[in-house]
């Protein structure tokens, strides 16, 4: 069984889409969204219907819940606080109501699925490294967790201590625990443009970060026609 775990999508369909073709080449069977499905980018609708009609486990992201709410975003950067209000208007009452009723936390198969960590899910708190990790793993029961949200592909692992390690691939050794971040689809944040998911293997025990090229350009033109700021456009081109 090969699992195909992305997010971090943003409303971003020109990566989703070459992602999905990417991991229907790599004889992937079944698929895990991340959350943050809307938000920055100029396709929230469509990425929304594109991911509900895949009826795949999905987590929450915090720009799901701030697109499907009503509550000020005047605490928030800017360009975040602009893009959602304009994601707001882009949604059906419907899209946002299957918005805001994702869970979460989901587990799947042995492993367990959040947008930002097990500790306080409704937090979003941003592990950027291992100390940041080490609260997360008091509240992971499973061996192996997978997570999105800094928009930066990461694997933490704790045996008795925990290390951080930036890599193409893994394999799952035993007496040890995983907090995996599967980097972002629609805007990656760690200095490569390209679409970023991850695969796991479940017989192999194999986990592989995938990158992908994508139309990025087109993706470009959505945000300039849409009027969402033009930085938004800039920073998937610099992957940051
Ligand atoms: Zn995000």
């Amino acid at each position: 069984m090969r699992i195909a775990l992305f997010g971090d999508i943003h409303a971003n369909l020109e990566a989703l889409e070459a992602v999905l073709e990417d991991a229907s080449k790599q004889s992937v069977t079944d698929y895990v969204c991340m959350g943050d499905i809307v938000g920055y980018n100029a396709d929230p609708a469509a990425c929304l219907e594109r991911v509900r009609a895949m009826d795949c486990p999905t987590v929450k992201g915090n720009h799901d819940e701030d697109a499907s709410g009503s509550h000020s975003l005047e605490n928030m950067n800017p360009v975040a606080a602009t893009a959602l209000e304009w994601t707001r208007r882009q949604l059906s009452d419907e899209q946002r109501q299957w918005l805001r009723r994702l869970r979460m936390v989901r587990q799947v198969a042995d492993f367990t699925v959040v947008h930002s960590t097990l500790d306080q899910p409704s937090h979003w708190n941003y592990v950027t490294n291992r100390f940041d990790a080490m609260s997360n793993f008091s509240y992971q029961f499973t061996q192996i967790c997978f997570h999105g949200h800094t928009h930066v592909p990461r694997v933490y692992i704790k045996n008795d201590r925990v290390r951080e390690e930036t890599t193409d691939s893994l394999i799952i050794e035993d007496g040890a625990k995983y907090f995996i971040n599967v980097g972002s689809v629609g805007q990656p944040r760690d200095g490569d443009w390209r679409a970023c998911y991850v695969i796991f293997d479940l017989d192999q025990r194999l986990i592989s970060f995938r990158r992908v090229e994508y139309d990025i350009g087109a993706t470009q033109r959505k945000i300039y026609t849409a009027g969402l700021p033009e930085m938004l456009a800039e920073r998937i081109a610099e992957g940051r």
